[in-house]
């Protein structure tokens, strides 16, 4: 699948995949400063691309640089990548967007280093495509560390590492993917997802104080008030809580909207709910429903 990305486009030009290299003494590679975006293709369109777009220039505002393109620009990069890699006929497109400071400086701090912007559109199944049955999670025993240790609202390749370690904590048990603690022991989100239960119909997601505020997650929380009237409650949520819930699911613009049946051993069940939320999400975007 990933051979279905034939041309990248990097600083305003499109080019083939081989011609993109660069330097291994680039300061982003050293130290994971490099912002970053996941969105997804529906038949050539990708959903809630504006705020992916406004969330990439700000993460790098808020570390400190400025991405010298405007969103019309980003936009337009876009359209383009995932039309000259004939993109448009599918609903498992991923894109990726990356930015980073290139140079070669190996200097810790590194504030005018010329930034550098890239574009890879591929085809990549997502679990709806892949999976026949309900995630099962494992609890990892690493966590997110306090909002004054990263600015976490800042989608930056760096703190991946830490998604990196839960994931491969939790792999070799087996497991499809990984929930993590937060830095005072409540529940916190997944290593590239967000986090919902549902417990006596009402729907409840922590309070992103120290991880991402998926843009999956904002969406979910509108269609799951205004389309579906459930009552939806930001809280802090224990891991007990979370053993207590009916149903859980997970959120994100790679995973989409998708049910979870186990974390360590506990059970779930997908009922309506989560199935009302998840078809609702995937008519939203545009993805090929198999009823
Ligand atoms: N948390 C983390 C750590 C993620 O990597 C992602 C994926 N970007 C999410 C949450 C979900 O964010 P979104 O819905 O904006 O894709």
């Amino acid at each position: 699948y990933q051979n279905s990305s034939r041309y990248i486009w990097v600083d305003g030009k499109i080019i083939s995949l081989e011609q993109a290299n660069f330097h291994v003494m680039n300061h982003s590679l050293h130290y994971g400063n490099a912002v970053f975006e996941g969105e997804r293709s529906y038949y050539g369109n990708v959903f809630a691309m504006e705020d992916h777009h406004k969330r990439l220039l700000r993460s790098a505002e808020i570390l400190g640089y400025h991405i010298p393109y405007t969103i019309e620009e980003l936009n337009k990069a876009a359209k383009d990548i995932i039309y000259v890699n004939d993109l448009t006929d599918y609903d498992d497109v991923y894109l990726r967007l990356i930015a980073w400071k290139g140079g070669i400086s190996l200097g810790i701090s590194a504030p005018s280093l010329p930034i550098h912007l890239s574009f890879i559109a591929m085809r990549w199944p997502t679990y709806r495509h892949q999976k026949r049955n309900p995630l099962r999670l494992g609890w990892t025993k690493w966590v997110r560390p306090p909002p004054n240790s990263f600015p976490h609202e800042a989608k930056a390749a760096g703190q991946y590492i830490i998604s990196s370690l839960c994931r491969e904590d939790v792999f070799k048990e087996g497991y499809d993917d990984a929930v993590m603690m937060d830095y005072r022991g409540y529940v916190a989100e997944c290593p590239g997802a967000n986090i919902f239960m549902i417990k006596n119909k009402v729907l409840y997601t922590p309070i992103a104080d120290c991880f991402l505020n998926g843009i999956t997650r904002q969406t979910v929380l509108k269609i799951a008030s205004e389309n579906i009237g459930l009552e939806c409650k930001e809280t802090v949520i224990t891991k007990e809580d979370i053993e207590s819930a009916d149903e859980i699911f997970v959120t994100g613009s790679a995973v989409e909207v998708f049910p979870v049946q186990e974390i360590s051993g506990k059970m779930f069940s997908c009922g309506k709910i989560s199935k009302d939320i998840i078809y609702s999400y995937l008519k939203l975007v545009g993805a090929n429903i198999i009823e």
